[in-house]
């Protein structure tokens, strides 16, 4: 009782708001309200063996699946919730949203022979900067879900890349190597690995994430990020 009139007590002062519309949350609502989570731009990518984005990465490496949660759209609620958890301090967001994208896994029964989750990584500056790696904890919030393990350390990224928007693709890619390690590639041997990241923009962190992996003898590569730009 005295909690829950704390909690009244602190909503007054503090509402809790919507990242998405910004339209104060209900007592059961958490993050996003429920107009937006409905109306969040699902891809339904894994009810599509063959869909937009496998077709968008065939030919650059071998992988088994290829999806994201929703489409990123400029302006869109996806951007609008990365943006919170990148650059507003809102690690629970983060976690949250790897729920989200651990049920939408499970509702497809795909993915169901992964091995280990692994997340792509920050370089520890950035690391220090933000406080925390958004995508290990999505790759957290999938592994709730799913129950598979999570594997935060065994690639790295070594180089802090600058920002890369203005480059073309084949840049980006040159630039993208040998800013990524694998530290024990034994690890990976003989697994089915699932790459988490927040959203596709190029594909070309994920496509040097992936070559990486692959390195690893009888390695197979899925990829799941939240947002896809393509
Ligand atoms: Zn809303």
């Amino acid at each position: 009782m005295a909690r829950s009139i704390l909690n009244e007590f602190s909503e007054l002062f503090f509402p809790r708001l919507c990242v998405c519309c910004e339209n104060r949350l209900v007592t059961y609502e958490e993050h996003i309200c429920s107009s937006c989570l409905s109306d969040l731009p699902k891809t339904k990518h894994l009810a599509n063996p063959y869909n937009k984005l496998e077709d968008f990465f065939a030919g650059r490496f071998p992988f088994k699946r290829i999806a994201s949660f929703a489409f990123f759209i400029k302006e869109g609620s996806i951007q609008k919730i990365i943006h919170e958890f990148k650059y507003r301090d809102n690690p629970l967001l983060a976690s949250y949203m790897g729920n989200l994208c651990g049920k939408e896994i499970l509702k497809y029964n795909a993915l169901e022979d992964i091995d280990m989750i692994v997340p792509v990584p920050l370089h520890p500056k950035r690391l220090r900067k933000r406080g925390y790696n958004q995508s290990l904890l999505l790759a957290e919030g999938i592994s709730q879900l799913i129950k598979k393990p999570v594997n935060g350390g065994n690639l790295i990224r070594k180089i802090n890349n600058p920002s890369q928007t203005k480059n073309s693709r084949f840049e980006r890619w040159k630039n993208t190597k040998g800013i990524f390690e694998v530290i024990d590639k034994s690890i990976f041997e003989g697994r089915h690995i699932l790459l988490v990241d927040d959203v596709i923009t190029t594909g070309s962190t994920l496509e040097t994430c992936s070559k990486l992996i692959l390195e690893s003898e009888n390695a197979v590569i899925s990829i799941f990020t939240l947002g896809s730009a393509i």
